[in-house]
């Protein structure tokens, strides 16, 4: 889609950090972290946010997405520590970008405390 930051990392017009790539999938870390590690994993379809998801492929993008977050876990060493996965959505949920994405926040000892 025109004009939309993940789509343009999606097909190489705005460079990013890549972590994890597949058919469905692309994951690279945040340029403003706010965990020691960061990383953002999109799916390869311009779906906007959760809500939006229609369609039986879209819903295969979404499981493709948990196995990449299974994936990337593993490969950043993360998966016995433990981290968090967020989806920030809509004008509540603090979305600024709106292609679905999903936040992993890892590195430190994170608060109880899901919402600020
Ligand atoms: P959200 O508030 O959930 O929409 O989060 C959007 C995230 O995208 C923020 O954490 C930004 O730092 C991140 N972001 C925006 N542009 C880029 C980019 N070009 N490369 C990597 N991360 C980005
Ligand atoms: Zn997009």
């Amino acid at each position: 889609m025109d004009n939309c930051i993940f789509c343009k990392i999606i097909n190489g017009e705005i460079p990013s950090n890549k972590v994890y790539e597949d058919e469905k999938v692309l994951a690279f870390y945040d340029i403003h972290p706010v965990t020691p590690i960061h990383v953002l994993v999109i799916p390869k379809k311009h779906i906007e946010s959760i809500v939006k998801l229609e369609s039986e492929e879209d819903y295969e993008y979404v499981k493709s997405i948990h196995k990449a977050i299974n994936e990337i876990a593993k490969k950043l060493n993360i998966d016995e520590e433990g981290f968090r996965v967020v989806a920030n959505c809509g004008e509540n949920g603090g979305q600024e970008v709106k292609h679905l994405h999903y936040h992993i926040l890892a590195g430190k000892k994170l608060g109880t405390k899901v919402a600020e």
